[in-house]
C-alpha cells in the first residue's frame, strides 16, 4: 500500500517531495499528495516528515510466509518437497 498523508497535519514544507526517490509526491494547494501509482512503498518520506504527517498502510492477508509450509514445491527428480527457492 502506498504512503498516506494526513492533510490536516501536513504543513506543506515540501521535505517529502524532495526526498522521494520515485517522485511520487506532489504539492497540491500547499499539501503533500501521494501519487499511488508511483509510490514504491520505501518509507523514506515517513521518516523525513518533521510533523509525522505521513504513514504507511500495510495490509496483512494472513497468507503463509515464504518460510511457511504453504510455499513448497515438489521436485520430481528427487520426490522431495522443498521450500520454494531451494528447488534445484
Ligand atoms: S514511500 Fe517512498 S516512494 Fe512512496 S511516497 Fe514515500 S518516499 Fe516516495
Ligand atoms: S514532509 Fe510532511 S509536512 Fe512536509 S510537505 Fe511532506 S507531508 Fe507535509
Amino acid at each position: 500500500m502506498p504512503a498516506k498523508v494526513d492533510s490536516g497535519t501536513c504543513t506543506g514544507c515540501g521535505a517529502c517531495v524532495d526526498c522521494c526517490p520515485s517522485e511520487a509526491i506532489e504539492m497540491q494547494e500547499d499539501k503533500a499528495v501521494i501519487v499511488a501509482d508511483k509510490c514504491v512503498d520505501c518509507g523514506v518520506c515517513v521518516d523525513e516528515c518533521p510533523v509525522e504527517a505521513i504513514s504507511m498502510e500495510y495490509r496483512f492477508s494472513g497468507a503463509p510466509s515464504s518460510r511457511g509450509l504453504g510455499h513448497r514445491v515438489f521436485n520430481p527428480a528427487t520426490g522431495v518437497r522443498v521450500p520454494l527457492g531451494l528447488y534445484v
